[in-house]
C-alpha cells in the first residue's frame, strides 16, 4: 500500500507543505489535504484579505522556499500586473505587496507542481472538501473522521491555523452589533458612515479594520482599546546584525537580559529595529533557556512590549491612522473589556460607553482551551496531545511532533505553523513557518522512503 500523509488544513501552512512534498516526491506517496474552504492556499489572512490589506513582512521574506528567496517577488513583478496590482511590476525587495497577490502566488506555485506531479508520475494529490472532526491512532498509522467519510494515514500533519476568532470577555446579549468574526464576508458592510465603532484590540487587525472601514467611507469616530493601549511601531531600515543575546542571559532572567538589550541599544551597538530582529534567529533557543518562571513573567510584563516591537506596521499604514488620529476620528486607549452587552441599536463597554457596533481583533484562542473544537478536543480526550505547560499551546518534541498525554511522541502526527504557539515564540508568519516547512518536507519524505524500503 502506497505510504499516505494527511494534511489537515489548507490555508497558506497547508497548502506550500503540499506544493513542497509534490516537487520533491518521486511517486512513492500519496498526498491527502482535507481543508473546508473552497479555495487552498488562503485561510484567514490571505482569504480575508481586501484589495487594500497589504503584507507586514516585506517582498523579499514571504518566499516559503528557502532555496529561492526571491520568487514572490520575481513572481509578483511577473503577474501581479496581469492580476490587477500594475505598481507590482517595480516591487522592490522591501516593498510590502498586498495580501490577495500573496494567495494568489501560492495557489498559483501549487497548481504548477500538481500539474508537473501529474505529468511526470509524481505522487497523487486528493483534496477533501471537508473538515476533519476526528482523529484515531491504529496499528499503521491513524484514522481522519471528517465531516463526511473517513481517511486512513500513515502520517498526518495538523497545519490548522488559528481558532475561528472567539470572544475573551463576558457578553450579554448577541446581534449583528456584535462583530465576533472580523474576517466573515459582508460584516462591515452594514456599519453605517458616520458610526462610532468600538474596536476590541490594538494590533495588526486593528490597522486592517481601519484600511476597510476607511475604503468603505466610514468618517466616525473608532475608539480601539486594549489592555496595554500599545500601538505596533513602524516599520523601517533594518541591519542585518549578530544578535544581542544568548542562551547565558537568557538563563539569568528576564530582568538581566532586558537590561543588557536596552543597554546595547542606548549605548549605540545597534539601532531598536535591528536589535529586535536580529533576535529573530535564536529566539527559539533564548525561550527554552528561559527558566518556566521567567517564561511567565515574560508572558505577563514584556510580551504585550515585545509583539508591538517585532509585528511592526507599513509606514503607509502609520499614514492612514495619524490622518485618522489628526481629524479626531481615531482613538487608542488602555482599557480591559470587563463586560459587554450587546441592544438592538447599539453595544455597551463596561457599562459605561455606548458604540453602533464592537469588532473583535482580539488575539487567537489557545489550540487546546476552552475555544477548541471538536478534533482538537478529541485529540485530548484520546490522550493523543496534551497542553504545553503554560496551557497556550499543544505539548511538542523538538520536530513538532505532537506529545501524548504520557509525554511519548505520537510518531507520525506533527505540527505546522501556528499550532506550534506552545513550543515556538515565532511561529505564525511566513518567515518563521519556512524553515519548519523545510524540515518537515524531509521528515515526510524519510517516513515515506523508510516504509517503501521496507515493503
Ligand atoms: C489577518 C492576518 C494577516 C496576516 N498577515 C501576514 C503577513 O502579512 N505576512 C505573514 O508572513 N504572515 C501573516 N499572517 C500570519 C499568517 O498566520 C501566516 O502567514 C499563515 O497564513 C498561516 O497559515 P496557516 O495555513 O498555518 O493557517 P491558516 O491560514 O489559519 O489556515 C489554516 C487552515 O486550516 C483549516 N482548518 C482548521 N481546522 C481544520 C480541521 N479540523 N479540518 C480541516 N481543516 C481545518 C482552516 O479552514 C484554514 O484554512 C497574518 C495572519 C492574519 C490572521
Amino acid at each position: 500500500m502506497t505510504h499516505s500523509i494527511a494534511i489537515i488544513g489548507g490555508g497558506f501552512s497547508g497548502t506550500a507543505l503540499a506544493t513542497a512534498l509534490l516537487r520533491a516526491g518521486r511517486g512513492k506517496f500519496s498526498i491527502h489535504l482535507v481543508e473546508p474552504r473552497l479555495e487552498l492556499g488562503l485561510g484567514i489572512a490571505y482569504g480575508g484579505a481586501e484589495p487594500w490589506h497589504i503584507l507586514n513582512v516585506p517582498a523579499d521574506r514571504m518566499s516559503p522556499w528557502p532555496d529561492e528567496p526571491l520568487d514572490f517577488l520575481d513572481w509578483a513583478r511577473a503577474h501581479g500586473p496581469g492580476l490587477g496590482w500594475p505598481q507590482a511590476a517595480s516591487a522592490r525587495a522591501e516593498t510590502y505587496l498586498p495580501r490577495r497577490l500573496f494567495g494568489h502566488y501560492i495557489q498559483a506555485r501549487f497548481e504548477e507542481s500538481r500539474a508537473q506531479a501529474l505529468a511526470s508520475g509524481g505522487p497523487a494529490f486528493i483534496r477533501y472538501h471537508d473538515r476533519v472532526v476526528g482523529l484515531k491512532r491504529e496499528a499503521d498509522g491513524f484514522r481522519l473522521i471528517l465531516g463526511n467519510g473517513e481517511l486512513a494515514a500513515h502520517s498526518v500533519v495538523l497545519a490548522t491555523g488559528f481558532a475561528t476568532p472567539g470572544l475573551p470577555f463576558p457578553v450579554e446579549g448577541r446581534g449583528p452589533r456584535l462583530i465576533v468574526d472580523p474576517w466573515a464576508p459582508g460584516v462591515l458592510d452594514r456599519i453605517q458612515r458616520d458610526e462610532r465603532v468600538l474596536i476590541v484590540g490594538t494590533g495588526l487587525s486593528m490597522v486592517d479594520m481601519i484600511y476597510s472601514l476607511n475604503a468603505r467611507g466610514h468618517r466616525g469616530q473608532i475608539t480601539a482599546i486594549s489592555r496595554h493601549g500599545l500601538l505596533s511601531r513602524v516599520h523601517g531600515a533594518s541591519e542585518d546584525i549578530a544578535p544581542l543575546l544568548d542562551e547565558a542571559d537568557a538563563a539569568r532572567g528576564v530582568v538581566h537580559a532586558l537590561h543588557r538589550f536596552r543597554f546595547a541599544i542606548r549605548t549605540g551597538q545597534a539601532d531598536w529595529r535591528s536589535a529586535v530582529d536580529g533576535l529573530r534567529p535564536v529566539i527559539d533557543r533564548l525561550w527554552r533557556a528561559l527558566p518556566p518562571a521567567e517564561q511567565d513573567r515574560f508572558r505577563r510584563h514584556l510580551k504585550a512590549y515585545w509583539e508591538v516591537h517585532r509585528h511592526r506596521m507599513p509606514a503607509e499604514s502609520a499614514d492612514l491612522l495619524l490622518e485618522r488620529h489628526a481629524k479626531g476620528q481615531l482613538r487608542i486607549e488602555a482599557e480591559r473589556v470587563e463586560y459587554v452587552s450587546v441592544a438592538s441599536d447599539f453595544v455597551v463597554l463596561n457599562r459605561a460607553r455606548r458604540f453602533g457596533h464592537l469588532i473583535n481583533c482580539t488575539p487567537p484562542a489557545a489550540p487546546l482551551g476552552k475555544a477548541a473544537g471538536p478534533l482538537e478536543r478529541g485529540l485530548l480526550a484520546a490522550g493523543l496531545a496534551r497542553p504545553d505547560r503554560t496551557g497556550s499551546g499543544y505539548d511538542l518534541a523538538g520536530d513538532g511532533t505532537l506529545l501524548d498525554a504520557s509525554g511519548q511522541p505520537v510518531s507520525g502526527l506533527v505540527t505546522l505553523g501556528p499550532p506550534r504557539r506552545g513550543q515556538a515564540q515565532e511561529t505564525t508568519a511566513v518567515p518563521h513557518i519556512k524553515p519548519q516547512l523545510a524540515a518537515l518536507t524531509q521528515l515526510l519524505l524519510s517516513r515515506a522512503e523508510h516504509r517503501f524500503a521496507a515493503e
